[in-house]
């Protein structure tokens, strides 16, 4: 699902709170990945024969695989909450996030499919729900 559709399902507090959720559980993987990075070269430094070597790599292979992917997330997932708090509050009354979504475009940094560079970051056009302020995101 996408960001706007999120938003606008839950409300920005709300995905705002799972959005940081989400990312410190990847951030937690990416440290359980770490571990069992470091039992694979703890298997490896056995030299048990050809046979626990290659367990011991294909263990860390995994480790490190899961680790490099679960900080990707983190940081994406994270770099995407702070852009869209950044600009939640109003310009004209400060409220904060208390805004109702008009449209949205560029690409989703919270969808591993997308890719940033291709239609520039996600943008938000919203309508303060206090004062009738609308602004981009
Ligand atoms: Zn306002």
């Amino acid at each position: 699902m996408h960001t706007a559709e999120k938003i606008r399902k839950l409300g920005f507090k709300r995905w705002y709170e799972r959005a940081l959720l989400e990312g410190h559980a990847y951030l937690v993987t990416c440290f359980l990945g770490m571990i069992v990075a470091i039992a694979g070269i703890e298997v490896v430094g056995g030299r048990q024969g050809l046979g626990q070597v290659l367990v011991g790599v294909a263990v860390g292979g995994l480790g490190v695989g899961v680790c490099l992917f679960s900080w990707q997330r983190y940081h994406r997932i994270l770099i995407l909450a702070e852009h869209l708090g950044a600009g939640a509050t109003c310009g004209r009354c400060g409220h904060y996030a208390r805004f109702g979504l008009i449209g949205s475009g560029g690409s989703d940094m919270d969808d591993p499919r997308e890719q940033p560079q291709e239609r520039g970051p996600i943008w938000l056009h919203v309508k303060c729900r206090e004062c009738g302020n609308e602004w981009v995101i």
